[in-house]
């Protein structure tokens, strides 16, 4: 690595703290923004152990690092050492960006607003007036099933093994934004119904996520319909066996590859202020790709 003289008394850091940390495509995300926009910032990674979580976030403050990210498994846990979640991410129960103004911590949830960019953006629509399943019912689960009702969808179906899990992310949904969520365990019929009715479905689960590429969180009594828009959070592999099932019943997909980029880009521009223009987000996206092509 060289990084010649380009960190000075100047430079300002952000980090990301999680465990593991070792896979994460953040640092080489953010740094080749900041290099592309000649932005004097960098970007670190950070392993933090559960019991040091409360230190970490006041050593962070303490080093008067301008912002952070947080990955798993501290997206829930971190928001009690935060001064103010935005409404969204309380409603969401998880914050992933920490913006750091004198002292004071803020806390956003940018995954949801990635999702609903990069959803948008590949599949030409929007959740609105749409009957949506959603697959899962872990955190991204409860955080793209908030933005969904909050941008207008009619219907959000919850589907997941644990019913009780699935049962609370309506419940949020019902209590607090609008009664429109339903939830299902796995062998339910109503579910099969919801789900052949739908038009958009989309995976949360881990199932097929690499190395279990076989693997479908569905079995065939959810057969998908020609013409239902079908999305995967999972990125690797690019397509899951849930996307390649959809594809030959020639429904629109797309893989969550688009949803880890514009969290970033979303997180870059709290952090930093700077608002990327269409250009920035193409080039920086062209160097993202280069990057997970190298790894
Ligand atoms: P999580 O909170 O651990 O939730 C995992 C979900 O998967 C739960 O609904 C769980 O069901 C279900 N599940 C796991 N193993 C299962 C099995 N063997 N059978 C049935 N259901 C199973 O995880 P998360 O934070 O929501 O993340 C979920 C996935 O989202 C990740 O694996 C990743 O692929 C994807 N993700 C993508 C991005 C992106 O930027 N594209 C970002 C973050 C995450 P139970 O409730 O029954 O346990």
């Amino acid at each position: 690595m060289n990084i010649d003289n380009k960190i000075t008394g100047k430079t300002k850091i952000i980090g990301i703290i999680g465990n593991p940390i070792e896979h994460s495509f953040s640092p080489q995300l953010h740094n080749s923004i900041s290099e592309h926009l000649g932005v004097d910032l960098v970007y670190i990674p950070f392993k933090v152990e559960k019991k040091e979580l409360e230190s970490a976030v006041k050593g962070l403050k303490a080093l008067n690092l301008i912002g952070f990210n947080v990955t798993l498994p501290y997206k829930r846990d971190i928001m009690k050492y935060i001064d103010d979640n935005t409404k969204e991410a309380l409603l969401m129960g998880a914050v992933n960006t920490v913006k750091n103004i004198d002292g004071r911590l803020y806390g956003y949830n940018t995954d949801a607003e990635g999702f609903s960019k990069s959803f948008k953006e590949e599949m030409g629509t929007n959740f609105k007036d749409k009957k949506i399943v959603i697959i899962g019912a872990g955190g991204v689960a409860r955080a793209i099933a908030v933005k969904i009702a909050i941008e207008g969808a009619k219907k959000i179906c919850v589907i997941n093994r644990t019913l009780s899990k699935a049962n609370d992310i309506s419940e949020i949904i019902n209590n607090n934004i609008t009664s429109i969520s339903e939830a299902y365990g796995l062998d339910d019929k109503k579910g099969i119904t919801a789900f052949n009715s739908s038009d958009i479905i989309i995976n949360t689960t881990s199932i097929g996520m690499h190395p279990d590429k076989l693997k479908c969180p569905l079995d065939d009594s959810f057969e998908f319909q020609s013409g239902q828009i079908v999305y995967d959070t999972i990125y690797n592999p690019l397509k899951t066996k849930f996307l390649g099932k959809a594809e030959k019943k020639s429904c629109k997909i797309a893989n969550g590859m688009g949803m880890l980029f514009y969290q970033g880009i979303y997180a870059y521009e709290i952090w930093t202020g700077i608002k990327l223009t269409d250009e920035m987000i193409k080039d920086s996206y062209k160097s993202f790709i280069t990057i997970l092509s190298n790894k």
